[in-house]
């Protein structure tokens, strides 16, 4: 690191708080400041090239220098760089967007709500979801079910629904009624001997055993990542969200896809409930959108939601909730170029296809004596570290090993996600075939 009392390092230090960092060792390590980004690479300011193998944070699907987003901004900040969407106005691209994700949708959906942080999304849905029950007359139906490991974000609505600890830990949030099951993690969490299936159906009796204990009328939503990303890239067992959804369909419980990683593309088809076969009540997107090239995020909501919130709306007078750069315009026209270009180039296709490639190079270090488990799907893949295959643990203090090892690749250039000991990767949906065995060979080191 440049220590120089005025460096670019140095007033980073001396300024900035960043989020997700030990604010006392950032004193000491000082920032990685990147420069410049090139398809998959990124350059600091020393001129070093890194293969972003996270995409930034999960989200820059078309890479980091994609023309036609800078240009798409550029028309819409000449045009109107600004308007909003209360009472009734709007704008040409707002309307676009909303238009083209109700027709992207999966399973019929009625309207999109616009936010700009996948936080922002789910404080939303959550939000809706009671204004729902009150409308319907069912004000006891409040309680949230998530799952341990989810990350749904971090305000304060968000983080309750967050499984995480250090999302929670001297927060002292104000915790609605939130009922956490177990994560949907084979190899940590099922039984000796369990199958997936089996281990599915375990966790969907779990799952109808605590809404029967806590009395079905008062549970609103099931919020759920098709695969936990934050909490460790967590593919569902099979059958798993099957089982699932039957049990919430038998108990009329809304079911949530947080589909802020998974969305446009990542785990091979358009969305994760493509995938794994859900039909949500309500989707979350956000991240590749816009492949985060500005803040941009929506949630689309079923005639079964949107139903009972018009109703409220009319009987209170307005829909007392938004935000003032909902749909914004520039975000909203840099989102349709960024979903054109997903379409246009097939990169749900090349996710497949480069992810079948990453997982086989990945799949090739199983036998090596610090990987406990590959898993993955699409172009998201996670290898768990450990130093005792036996009793699936790594060093004393968890996160150590995947902290070096993560530390370790960032020096060689590549950087990837330390998730406790899981090292993550999610690269661009651009990425080639030279690319995923360039990254892969420095994943070898
Ligand atoms: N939901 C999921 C699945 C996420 O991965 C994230 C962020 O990583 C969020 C919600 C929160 O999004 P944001 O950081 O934009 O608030």
């Amino acid at each position: 690191m440049n220590d120089k009392p005025n460096s670019i390092e140095a007033r980073d230090i001396a300024y900035h708080l960043h989020p997700y960092t030990n604010a006392k060792k950032h004193l000491e390590a000082g920032p990685l400041v990147i420069d410049r980004g090139e398809g998959i690479y990124v350059f600091d300011n020393n001129g070093k090239r890194y293969i972003e193998a996270m995409a930034g944070l999960w989200s820059v699907g078309v890479g980091f220098n994609e023309e036609r987003l800078v240009n798409a901004a550029t028309e819409q900040m000449k045009r109107l760089p600004y308007y909003h969407t209360f009472t009734h106005k709007s704008h040409g691209p707002v309307i676009e967007l909303a238009e083209k994700l109700v027709g992207m949708a999966p399973v019929p959906m009625s309207k999109a709500f616009f936010t700009n942080s996948g936080s922002e999304a789910i404080d939303t849905a959550l939000k809706l979801i009671w204004y729902r029950a009150n409308a319907l007359g069912q004000p006891e139906r409040k309680k949230i079910i998530v799952r341990n490991r989810a990350y749904h974000g971090v305000t304060i609505a968000a983080a309750c629904l967050t499984s995480l600890p250090a999302n929670h830990r001297s927060f002292d949030l104000i915790v609605p009624d939130v009922l956490r099951m177990t994560c949907p993690h084979h190899w940590r969490e099922a039984l000796p001997g369990e199958s997936e299936e089996d281990f599915a159906t375990r966790l969907a009796k779990e799952l109808e055993d605590t809404i029967l204990a806590e009395g079905p009328e008062t549970i609103a939503a099931f919020f759920g990542e098709p695969v936990q990303g934050a909490g460790g890239v967590v593919v569902p067992p099979a059958t798993y969200w099957q089982k699932v959804q039957a049990v919430l369909r038998k108990y009329d419980i809304l079911l949530v896809a947080d589909e802020v990683i998974c969305g446009f593309g990542r785990t091979g088809t358009m969305f994760g409930s493509t995938t794994y076969g859900i039909e949500p009540d309500i989707m979350v997107m956000s991240k590749q959108l816009s492949s985060s090239y500005l803040p941009a995020s929506a949630l689309m909501m079923n005639d079964r939601v949107f139903g009972p919130i018009m109703e409220e709306s009319d009987r209170i007078g307005t829909l007392g909730h938004g935000y003032t750069a909902s749909g914004h315009p520039v975000a909203a026209a840099v989102a349709l170029e960024n979903l054109k270009i997903i379409e246009e180039r097939d990169l749900v296709g090349n996710a497949a296809a480069m992810g079948r490639r990453l997982r086989d190079g990945l799949d090739a270090l199983t036998d090596h004596p610090l990987v406990g488990e590959v898993r993955g799907v699409g172009l998201i893949a996670a290898v768990e570290l450990v130093t005792d295959r036996e009793a699936r643990t790594a060093l004393e203090t968890p996160g150590a090993l995947g902290a070096l090892v993560n530390a370790h690749l960032q020096e060689a250039g590549l950087i990837s996600r330390a998730m406790t000991d899981a090292i993550a990767f999610c690269p661009p949906l651009i990425i080639t075939e030279g690319e995923i065995d360039e990254l892969l060979s420095l994943f070898r080191i």
